[in-house]
């Protein structure tokens, strides 16, 4: 139905507030479905390492869930930002594989698990649920076990699962992304997130919106898991604890936004339209991360640990290649926004823009942004 149509009718009328119409493509908000050479599931090399690197930490508080909560018979297990592809599946696996290893140490029956998958929903719940049975084949050969999957579509800044269902929660490099763009971000035209020549006030705002979102993540969360049950998630950090406002030259927006201001100069994008596109993300320092779960206060931290990951140069390949496979990751989690707000026209010349730009840094060697492992226990 055309939206002016509806927009005629008063009961229809979209009510929601300035801000978020302002922002509207942050609905659009997801990673590039399908497995062709420009979507996520393609294009997700470097989150899967990152899975690979926490996956002692999930191990860990697996093990020690099981045995705190005295061998339950029946697990149910969240993985939050799941996305399209196969990368959840291996955290759910390490997961599942964890507990039969430990139950059979022990003697134990191992339990029935429930694993659900939740993403927003506007995700490609299908390209990551025709993996299904091969993951059920694959668990069966390793451990004769299985396990049951369920989608679980909305938003994790909402409540999804029933009152003190879960047992844990696991969630890698999602919890970055904001339910919304910051309201009064000013003076930061030209760029698309926080820059070194951003004003404070972007920085108060951003971390504003992470600290408010966060503390509502962590409350539903609270609701829906067992007492002594754990939460693991990774997000993407910085590693800077005195200048709030520093991102390194070759910061994957702050190249993006370079790449953007190409096409504004070569009159491909309106300087407006530009101005009108901000992030809805935030990459926490280990402090800042620190604060709001003791604001909070529903959950006790049990490690958090800082880690040498980065979207940018760490693929081995020579400077062109690693230009176009950081502007292929970058694509795959950016493109149903920027299609949404700039339309699809710009978007290849976009990414041989920012091709170009990470070649332009090749050098560049000091990295502010890390991946950060967080590890909780519901008090
Ligand atoms: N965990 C996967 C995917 C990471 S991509 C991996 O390691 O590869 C981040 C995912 O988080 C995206 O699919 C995005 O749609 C999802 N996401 C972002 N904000 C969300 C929200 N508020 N609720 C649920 N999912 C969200």
């Amino acid at each position: 139905m055309d939206p002016r149509f509806i927009n005629t009718i008063p009961s229809l009328r979209y009510d929601d507030d300035k801000c978020d119409d302002e922002y509207a493509f942050v609905k659009a908000l997801c990673m590039s479905g399908g497995d062709g050479a420009n979507s996520y599931s393609a294009n997700s090399r470097l989150q899967k390492k990152v899975l690979s690197m926490a996956k002692p930490v999930l191990v860990r508080n697996t093990e020690e869930m099981m045995m705190n909560l005295d061998f339950p018979t029946y697990i149910k297990v969240a993985e939050l930002g799941c996305s399209s592809g196969q990368n959840s599946f291996l955290a759910i696996f390490e997961i599942i594989n964890t507990i039969n290893v430990l139950c059979q140490h022990v003697n134990k029956n191992s339990p029935e698990i429930d694993c659900c998958l939740n993403d927003l929903p506007e995700n490609d719940f299908n390209t990551t649920f025709k993996f299904v049975p091969f993951f059920n084949k694959e668990l069966m050969i390793t451990n004769k076990s299985s396990c049951f999957v369920y989608g679980a579509p909305g938003s994790f800044y909402s409540r999804l699962f029933s009152r003190n269902s879960l047992h844990l929660i696991h969630s890698s490099y999602a919890l970055h992304w904001l339910s919304k763009v910051p309201e009064k971000l000013e003076n930061n035209k030209g760029n698309l997130y926080i820059t070194s020549s951003s004003p404070q006030s972007a920085y108060k705002a951003y971390l504003n919106q992470f600290q408010k979102d966060f503390i509502m993540f962590l409350r539903l969360r609270s609701e829906e898991i067992v007492s002594n049950g754990r939460m693991v998630l990774t997000f993407i950090g910085r590693n800077t604890l005195n200048d709030p406002l520093y991102r390194d030259c070759c910061h994957f927006w702050t190249l993006l936004s370079n790449s953007l201001r190409d096409l504004v100069f070569e009159g491909l994008v309106s300087e407006s339209k530009l101005d009108a596109f901000n992030m809805p993300f935030y990459d926490p320092n280990v402090q800042e991360l620190k604060e709001v779960i003791q604001k909070e206060g529903s959950f006790e931290i049990n490690e958090l640990e800082s880690h040498g990951f980065d979207l940018g140069h760490y693929y081995e390949e020579d400077d062109f290649e690693a230009g176009r496979n950081e502007a292929n990751g970058i694509r795959a989690v950016s493109e149903p926004m920027l299609i949404a707000h700039f339309g699809e026209e710009i978007i290849d010349t976009l990414f041989d823009k920012y091709a170009y730009h990470v070649t332009q840094h090749a050098n560049c060697r000091n990295k502010t942004t890390v991946s950060l492992v967080v590890s909780l226990t519901k008090k």
